[in-house]
């Protein structure tokens, strides 16, 4: 196994002073991929395009080593790796080489009367070494979506998986290098302390994947050196079911979101908020979509995943004592095992309802009405996705209308972010900026304007010079300002 160009605190101090390495031991390596991107090495199409194929191979013959290690930091079940993590980055991966050419294409823009015989166009210009840091809850899938994008834009990038998902960091630190162009594209593995001198470093764009709570420290560290950051963050998904639904239908599709990777989702649906009525039926329905996918025991199904480690065993398992368990509830600290859970009689103020849960939890709040819903939705931090179920248009409208959130699907759960069309990432709270698709090359991509303008024609330009002279005011107006459009009146 080839592990020489992991990228390690040392590796990355080659030439500096023993001293300087101690205080700094990234700077070299991020002065190398400088050097690379300033080459203009990572600019052409065709190099960008043989990075992406690279990257596919890596997936279509590391499928099953991804299979295995997920399996081992959380007995994700392969159905669930290959639809979360490696059919996403598939999937990102054709529609990047698909559409390539169109997204770098320069884009010619609505000229005024002075530049009329000019050139005025957006340029898609990479912005050069970026940080892609990852979560471990999907650490294939939140890694290499951003990297998509970042190579497709023409930009350098290191690559910080997380320490928690181990199995999943040493699978790409020691493969992914294998396959890219490693004068351009690095992964560091580090934990918290080494991610800090990391970040000491000027990087040009941060894409941040994680709690709002590190999320913070990304963006001060990003503010040292005014890097512009897109921080992908989490939050409590609120999911409003109303009375008038097909109660077994929401009852299979939130406990499939809820459940899927043992609740280990950034938009799974966090609480259910419903009336007293529908939570009686909703209870027996949320039952049987249990048994029905996961078997008598859950425990014994190939189907369900264990939390990451211990210390988030311990903080999800804690979150049982809320209100009352109706559902499951069951615990088996030696494997990292927590049971398809339903809680009822939560109160706002419960542990339950204080943080996001990531774990397979589900909270079931009443309230009288949808009116109460929104305001109850609206008292808390925006989330990163929210849910409404009815079979009533109106309602759905009501509550996407009269909420804020990152994303929104009525009907169902966490099927929004399947569309690549569909910009992702939150709002507030739950995040800043988005991706997926053309939003990721957009993201890693500065639109830098462009006017080329002809070197002759000096007499057209006499109007804005001094000495000025306010005669000559009205028609600069007229061939620089944009007018209001006339009102179109229809009789
Ligand atoms: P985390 O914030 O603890 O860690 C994320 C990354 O930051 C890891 O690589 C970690 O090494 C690094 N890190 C941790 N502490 C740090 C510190 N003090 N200084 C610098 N770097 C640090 O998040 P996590 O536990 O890996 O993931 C769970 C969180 O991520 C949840 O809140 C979840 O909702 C969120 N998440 C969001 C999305 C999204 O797309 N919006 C996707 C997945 C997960």
């Amino acid at each position: 196994m080839d592990t020489s160009d992991r990228a390690s605190p040392a590796s990355g101090s080659a030439g500096n002073s023993e001293e300087g390495a101690r205080m700094n031991p990234y700077a070299g390596l991020v002065s190398r991929l400088r050097a690379a991107w300033l080459s203009g090495k990572t600019r052409p199409m065709e190099y960008r395009v043989a990075q992406l194929e690279a990257l596919g191979r890596f997936l279509d013959e590391k499928n099953q080593d991804i299979l295995d290690v997920l399996a081992s930091d959380m007995r994700k079940p392969p159905f669930e790796v290959e639809i979360s993590e490696i059919s996403i980055c598939r999937s990102e991966l054709n529609h990047a080489l698909n559409n390539l050419g169109t997204w770098m294409k320069d884009e010619h823009v609505e000229k005024n009367w002075v530049t009329q015989l000019d050139s005025a166009f957006i340029r898609k210009d990479p912005y050069g070494v970026v940080l892609i840091i990852g979560p471990w809850n999907y650490p294939i899938n939140l890694l290499l979506v951003p990297l998509i994008g970042a190579i497709a834009a023409g930009n350098c990038v290191i690559m910080k998986p997380s320490e928690i998902s181990k199995a999943a960091e040493k699978l790409v630190a020691e493969m992914l290098p294998n396959y890219l162009d490693k004068d351009c594209f690095a992964v560091v593995t580090a934990g918290v302390e080494e991610t800090n001198k990391l970040l000491e470093n000027k990087f040009d764009y941060i894409f941040f994947t994680g709690s709002p709570s590190v999320g913070r420290i990304i963006m001060t560290a990003a503010a040292k050196h005014l890097t512009p950051v897109t921080l992908e963050l989490g939050g409590k998904n609120p999911c409003y079911v109303s009375d008038n639904c097909e109660v077994q239908n929401v009852a299979r599709r939130v406990a499939w979101g809820r459940f899927f990777n043992a609740g280990q989702t950034c938009v799974a649906p966090d609480y259910v908020l419903c009336s007293a009525e529908m939570r009686e039926k909703l209870l027996p329905a949320l039952r049987e979509a249990i048994t029905e996918f996961y078997g008598p025991n859950p425990q014994e199904s190939p189907d369900f995943a264990r939390i990451v480690g211990d210390k988030q065993f311990q903080r999800v398992q804690a979150l049982l004592s809320s209100g009352r368990v109706a559902i499951g509830g069951q615990t088996d600290e030696k494997e990292r095992y927590i049971a398809p859970t339903v809680l009822v009689d939560v109160r706002p103020e419960d542990p339950a309802m204080q943080e996001e849960i990531f774990g397979p939890i589900l909270p079931i709040l009443t309230v009288a009405n949808v009116d109460e819903a929104i305001a109850f939705i609206n008292t808390r931090e925006r989330p990163l996705a929210l849910y409404a179920f009815s079979s009533c248009k109106k309602v759905l409208r009501r509550v996407l209308e009269q909420t804020s959130s990152g994303g929104f699907c009525a009907n169902d759960t966490v099927m929004q972010m399947t569309l690549t069309s569909l910009p992702f990432g939150g709002i507030g709270h739950s995040g800043l900026g988005h991706y997926h698709g053309r939003f990721t090359f957009e993201t890693f991509s500065h639109p830098r304007s462009a006017l080329l303008r002809g070197a002759g024609r000096e007499s057209l330009n006499n109007v804005r010079y001094p000495p000025y002279a306010s005669r000559r005011l009205p028609l600069l107006r007229v061939a620089t300002e944009t007018r209001r459009a006339a009102a179109c009146v229809l009789l």
